[in-house]
Order: C-alpha cells, then sequence, then structure tokens
C-alpha cells in the first residue's frame, strides 16, 4: 500500500492531478472479535476487503493496514467532495449485514481523508494526515467521514492542550474546578435535591462549560480522575450542609462517565468516599446516561448492584436518547429515569407529550421515580404535572448555582409561598 501511495503521488505531481487516500477504521471490529470469535472476525475483514474492492472506482486501490484498518488510494479525484462522496459510498458497501454462521453483523466504519496536489508529499506523512482526520471522525461516535485540513491540526493541537491542562488541575488537586448545584424539585415545589454540575476555571479561558472538556477527558481514564474529584467534593459539600438547617435534607446526584462505570472502580472509590466523610450514603444518587446500558449490560448492572449495596441510587440520565429496550428497564438496578430535556422542549407537539405520559406511566409501573429535565416555562410545568410527573428540574425553577448561590435560594424561598 505504501508502495503504490508512493507512486500514485509521484503521478499526482507529474500531471498535476490530486491522489486521495481513505483510511478506514472498523468501529465495531473488536466487540465482534471478543463476542463471536476470531474466526468470525477473520470473515468479517475478508468481506470487508471485497466490498470496498467491489465499491471503489476503476483503477482505485484498496489495501490492509493491519488490524481493522484498510486503506484506499484514489487517483485523480476533482476534490474533497469527490472523496466524500466516494467513502459514503464506502460506508454503506460496509454496513450490509455480513452473515457467518448463525451471526449476523454489520460492520460500521469512520473514515479519514486526506487529500495532495502538486506539493512533495511523503506518503506516510499523507497517511497520517488522513489518521489525524480519522481519529477526529471517530469521536462523532462512529461512521464518520472527516477531512484532513490545516485547521483540524490545529483543533487536535487544542484539544490535547485542554487534556494536559485538565490533569495538571487534577494533580494539584482540581483547585480550579467547582461544582455548581442545579435544584430539583417536586410538582409543590419543595427542595428535594440537586445535581452537581462541574466547571472549569481554566486559567486564560473564563468558566469553561463541561461540554468544553468532558468530552476530550471520555476519550481517556483522564474522567475516572475527574469523576472522582466530584464525587469527592460532592460528598463533602453533603457533609457541610448537613448541619444547615435548609439544606440538611438535600440529595445529591452527581454525573458518572460510562467509562468510569465500565472499568469497575466505581464501587471502591465510592466505598472510600463514604467512609471518609461518613455522610448518609441514601443522600447521593449516581446519573449515568442511558446509552451506557447499551455498552455492556452484564458488567453494568452488576456495577450498579453494587453502588446500590453502598446506599447510594441509580438514576438513568437522558432517558429517551438511547435505545433501552423497555422490557430491559424492569430488570436494571435503577432507581430514577430522568427524562431528557429534547422531549420536555416538544412537549406542545403532541406526540412529544404522549412519549413523556408514556416514559411516565412505564417508570410508574416499574416502580421507578422521574425527574423532568430542562424545564423552561410555565406552560411545560403545567402540563407535567397533568401528566403526573415527580420530580422537577431545569432553568425555570432554578439554573445551576455554586453553593453559596443555592443556600440563598434555599432561604428566600422558604418566605415566599410556593408557587402553585
Ligand atoms: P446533564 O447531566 O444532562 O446535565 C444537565 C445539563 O442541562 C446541565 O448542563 C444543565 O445546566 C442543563 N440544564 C438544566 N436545566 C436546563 C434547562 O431548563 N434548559 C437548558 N437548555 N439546559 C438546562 P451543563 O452543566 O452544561 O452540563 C452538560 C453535561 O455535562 C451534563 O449533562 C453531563 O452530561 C456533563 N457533566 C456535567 N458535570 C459532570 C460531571 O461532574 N461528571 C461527568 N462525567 N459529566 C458531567
Ligand atoms: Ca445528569
Ligand atoms: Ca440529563
Amino acid at each position: 500500500a505504501i508502495t503504490s501511495l508512493e507512486q500514485a503521488l509521484a503521478r499526482a505531481r507529474r500531471h498535476s492531478d490530486t491522489t486521495a487516500v481513505l483510511y478506514i477504521d472498523l468501529d465495531n471490529f473488536k466487540q465482534a472479535n471478543d463476542l463471536h470469535g476470531h474466526q468470525t472476525g477473520d470473515h468479517i475483514l475478508r468481506q470487508v476487503a471485497a466490498r470496498l474492492s467491489g465499491a471503489v472506482r476503476a483503477g482505485d486501490m484498496v489495501g490492509r493496514l493491519g488490524g481493522d484498518e484498510f486503506v484506499v488510494i484514489a487517483e485523480r479525484v476533482d476534490g474533497p467532495e469527490e472523496a466524500q462522496a466516494l467513502a459514503a459510498r464506502l460506508i454503506v458497501a460496509m454496513s450490509v449485514p455480513v452473515e457467518w454462521q448463525d451471526v449476523r453483523l454489520s460492520a460500521r466504519a469512520s473514515i479519514g481523508i486526506a487529500l495532495a496536489s502538486g506539493a512533495e508529499m511523503a506518503p506516510l506523512e499523507l497517511l497520517a494526515c488522513a489518521d489525524l482526520a480519522l481519529y477526529q471522525a471517530k469521536q462523532r461516535g462512529g461512521q464518520g467521514i472527516d477531512v484532513y485540513d490545516e485547521t483540524l491540526q490545529q483543533r487536535l493541537a487544542q484539544r490535547d492542550q485542554v487534556e494536559r491542562d485538565l490533569r495538571e488541575e487534577l494533580s494539584q488537586g482540581g483547585g480550579g474546578l467547582v461544582l455548581h448545584y442545579q435544584p430539583v424539585v417536586d410538582t409543590a415545589g419543595t427542595l428535594l435535591g440537586v445535581e452537581a454540575l462541574v466547571r472549569w476555571a481554566r486559567p486564560g479561558h473564563g468558566l469553561l462549560a463541561p461540554d468544553r472538556f468532558i468530552p476530550i477527558a471520555e476519550a481517556s481514564d483522564l474522567i475516572i480522575d475527574l469523576d472522582r474529584w466530584v464525587l469527592a467534593t460532592a460528598a463533602r459539600q453533603v457533609a457541610a450542609w448537613s448541619s444547615d438547617p435548609q439544606l440538611a435534607g438535600l440529595r445529591v446526584s452527581v454525573n458518572i462517565s460510562g467509562r468510569h462505570l465500565v472499568s469497575q472502580r466505581l464501587p471502591g472509590f465510592l466505598a472510600e468516599v463514604l467512609t471518609a466523610t461518613r455522610i448518609d450514603p441514601q443522600k447521593l444518587t449516581i446519573e449515568i446516561t442511558e446509552t451506557v446500558l447499551l455498552d455492556d449490560l452484564t458488567t453494568v448492572a452488576a456495577q450498579l448492584d453494587e453502588v446500590r449495596r453502598l446506599g447510594p441510587q441509580v438514576a438513568v440520565d437522558d432517558f429517551g436518547t438511547g435505545y433501552t429496550s423497555l422490557a430491559h428497564l424492569h430488570s436494571l438496578p435503577v432507581d430514577t429515569i430522568k427524562i431528557d430535556r429534547s422531549f420536555i422542549a416538544g412537549m406542545r407537539d403532541p406526540k412529544d407529550a404522549s412519549l413523556v405520559r408514556m416514559i411516565m406511566e412505564l417508570a410508574h409501573q416499574l416502580g421507578l421515580n422521574t425527574v423532568s429535565e430542562g424545564v423552561e416555562t410555565i406552560e411545560q410545568l403545567t402540563a407535567l404535572k397533568a401528566l403526573g410527573a415527580d420530580h422537577i428540574q431545569g432553568f425555570f425553577i432554578a439554573r445551576p448555582m455554586p453553593p453559596q448561590g443555592l443556600q440563598t435560594w434555599a432561604r428566600d424561598r422558604l418566605q415566599v409561598p410556593a408557587v402553585k
């Protein structure tokens, strides 16, 4: 493949046209290999190779770089659009299910593209660019296509810097991290608990929202260090509040990343935190997003069981955005479902409203509690009450705020009668 690429690049220079390399990586190959054995894995690879060869243009070259990584060299392309169209075709060709013995699997792949025209470029250099684009494509969660350009290089460098800075921040004790707490109330407006949401005062960048650094941390075990900092800090906050008459009974929810849960390191650390702070374990809730349940149901369920044995409750976050089979839900060790705010936002649409109603009925039949997230208007609140909502969270009640802010908020609320 490297030799062919070298020759293709020389031809492109001579004829001043453009060569594209498509770096292809299967998203779910390791899983298929682990689950169904190496023979099945080999069969999938052969099928993928055949599909690729069948879907490229006449004259394009298909090679395997190793493992589940393939490369396509396409000469004389008009530009990035043509290469992207080819990549899209390849993804479709690969995704047609492969049948082998009693297994039926569809290969999902991501593709990174790099183009070379007149400029002198070594094959490995161009492949490295395609690999960076692939990395970027993978970040979007599978079946992505990305094209390399200079801004991509910059974005990736910035991303690396965020990761290094956050690692440094955590190794120094996390003094620049803060938790804001967003109230969760019942439909009568009584404050029941809060969700801990992390922010980062990154030097020179202001206060960063979690979506600016959590996804980066989630690409490595850095997320476990971050989650641990949050868990320990939230538990200390519960301990501090226990002597405050307004805040003593509050439950605190902490978000735990799927990677952390699957690492099987959560229960041990949770036990340490509970011992160190001596808080009532039932004051803690662990939130995991619904998509985590798809990862490895057996491990996830066992880990959640252990969490609950220690005392904390378990909530499924962003419910409705994943594909949890409703039938699964009753066998999972969870206490609460948090209905994703996209459904609440769309509640004026009768279809969304009936989805919310259905989720709530199901939850209640399974003996689960619901939290409706992202409630922003009185209309939404009224509609939710009519549907029998349990708990409410959202900007209409309050935004996330620092601990001092919460204290004031809770006190001021006591002085006005609750809204009907
Ligand atoms: P999430 O767990 O779904 O948290 C709720 C998010 O919705 C928060 O955003 C909150 O500020 C926002 N929100 C609450 N009410 C409303 C509303 O009425 N309208 C709108 N538009 N938004 C509302 P935030 O704090 O930016 O957090 C974003 C996400 O980052 C969280 O989503 C969670 O997935 C993640 N995250 C936050 N803190 C942590 C953490 O400590 N650990 C981990 N692993 N993830 C965290
Ligand atoms: Ca959450
Ligand atoms: Ca959520």
